[in-house]
């Protein structure tokens, strides 16, 4: 029985999809002006391991991730960079794909755009206005925070400690502070489409609502995003699809912590972040998700070298018996006649399975998980040690379990990697860089072989030069 944390309620509790058949779930994706950094893959990826725990518990899962793609900060970029919006925002869109992949993120059935949904966000606005929970002021339109009376359920704060504490705002088009923007008027040059209420573009809480709503109905099960998101705009979405419907709008409500650096948010306005594709040129997206999977989702987590490395260094002892596995059913089925049949050691698959389900199921405990599979890949090199002749099905069973739990839920190892024959080209490419370095270097080209070290180092490999020549080392 799978639990989870719900911030709404602020309890552990058991997950019951709305629709048996089906679990819907809605995470908040980027904001498109720029790469996305580590700490937002931390968000992506580890929404990307609950939607395949449910799958392996034999869920259907609708997962949909919008886009935001009408942005102060896209405005902003196209400005700067004389380019239309949308031009930024398509080879950020295409950025983002690229980097998903990379990391292993199963793509989403849905990835709904702000600019692709104007009607369903008029009609939305349209709805609060006419219900009085939205007021236009001259071309503006603003949610009256004061009329839905349960505002701040989520995030757990009170409506008047929210006014005492809110900034005196130079907005005098707002009734109250804490009002937000539901449509902004067009200024000079900013992109816009037509509405009731002039020319304009939707605020951002106003899309997430709308498009969940297209895509995954009036009430669906799960509402993801980073931390941040609780306050204000999940508490936002809330009074906007519980005002408009009538309805509770999602039952669980999840979030994940914060990627820090030196104890402070990674985050793109305080410039301190590194972008996903760089971490993935030090780290494979493996070392990543595992390091991710380490921790607890809903903690902090602080991002540093030695982590990353620690956590490479841990696959390792789980890569290599992949490798073996791997071995040994090619080995098997390249066998001619049929294999003789070895001996099948006696292994309780069935406890480990058990172990790993009951991490996962308590609050998605992936540390947890990601030590099981640690004994178990101990306890398979144990038996393999003391048995002669092991049978080719132990290693099919042992490949089945990899497979459903470290490599489908998890993300930590891939079968696919033929590491034998990667590793081989490597090394005779490396090699061949080395002696074009050389001969640079003989013939006094020193910007070339300077060159070659300093690319091939931005990649992990670094050259070691001594008496007895070059070494490299693979650092990644
Ligand atoms: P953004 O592009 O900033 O709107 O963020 C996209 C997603 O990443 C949201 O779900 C954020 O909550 C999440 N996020 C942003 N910064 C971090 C961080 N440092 N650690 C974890 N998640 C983050
Ligand atoms: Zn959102």
């Amino acid at each position: 029985m799978l639990k989870l944390y719900n911030t709404l309620t602020k309890k552990v509790e058991e997950f019951i999809p709305i629709d048996p058949n089906e679990v819907k779930i809605y995470m908040c994706g980027p904001t498109v002006y720029d790469y996305f950094h580590i700490g937002n893959a931390r968000s992506f990826v580890m929404a990307d391991m609950v939607r395949r725990y449910l799958e392996y518990k034999g869920y259907k899962v609708k997962f949909v991730m919008n886009l935001t793609d009408v942005d102060d900060k896209i405005i902003k970029k196209a400005n700067e960079e004389k380019r239309k919006p949308s031009e930024v925002t398509n080879d950020y869109i295409n950025a983002f794909f690229d980097d998903i992949t990379k990391l292993k993120i199963k793509k989403a059935n849905v990835y709904p755009k702000a600019t692709e949904h104007m009607s369903e966000i008029i009609d939305l606005i349209k709805k609060l206005e006419d219900k009085k929970f939205a007021y236009n002021k001259d071309g503006n339109v603003f949610y009256d925070v004061k009329h839905f009376s349960e505002y701040g359920k989520l995030s757990g704060k009170n409506i008047e400690d929210l006014e005492s504490g809110a900034r005196i705002e130079i907005n005098e088009e707002k009734s109250n502070p804490l009002d937000f923007a539901l449509w902004k008027k067009a200024k000079d040059g900013e992109p816009y489409w037509e509405s009731p209420w002039g020319k304009g573009r939707p605020g951002w809480h106003i899309e997430c609502s709308a498009m969940s709503c297209k895509h995954l109905g009036e009430t669906f099960d799960i509402h993801a995003g980073g931390n941040d998101l609780i306050f204000p705009h999940h508490e936002n979405e809330i009074a906007q699809s519980e005002a408009a419907t009538g309805k509770p709008f999602v039952k669980y409500w999840l979030h994940f912590g914060f990627l820090n650096i030196n104890e402070e948010k990674m985050s793109k306005s305080l410039g301190n972040f590194f972008t996903a594709r760089d971490v993935l040129k030090r780290y494979s997206a493996e070392a990543i998700r595992m390091f991710f999977a380490q921790a607890y989702y809903r903690g902090p987590l602080n991002f540093t070298d030695d982590l990353l490395t620690g956590a490479e260094k841990g696959l390792e002892k789980i890569t290599n018996l992949v490798d073996k596995v791997n071995d040994e059913i090619k080995k098997n089925n390249s066998r001619l006649p049929a294999g003789r049949q070895g001996v099948k050691p006696e292994f309780d698959f069935k406890s480990f399975y058990q172990r790993f389900e009951e991490a996962m199921d308590e609050d998605l405990n992936t540390s947890q998980a990601v030590a099981v599979i640690f004994d178990f890949a101990k306890e398979v090199n144990r038996i393999i040690a003391s048995s002669e002749n092991v049978d080719v099905n132990l290693y099919n069973d042992v490949k089945t379990f990899l497979t459903k739990t470290a490599e489908n839920v998890l993300g930590i190892v891939d079968f696919n990697k033929t590491i034998a024959g990667d590793d081989k080209l490597v090394g005779e490419l490396v090699e061949l860089l080395m002696k074009l370095r050389t001969e640079a270097k003989q013939n006094k080209n020193y910007q070339l072989s300077d060159t070659i070290r300093d690319r091939l180092k931005e990649l992990g490999v670094v050259l070691q030069d001594g008496k007895e020549g070059t070494n490299y080392k693979i650092v990644r």
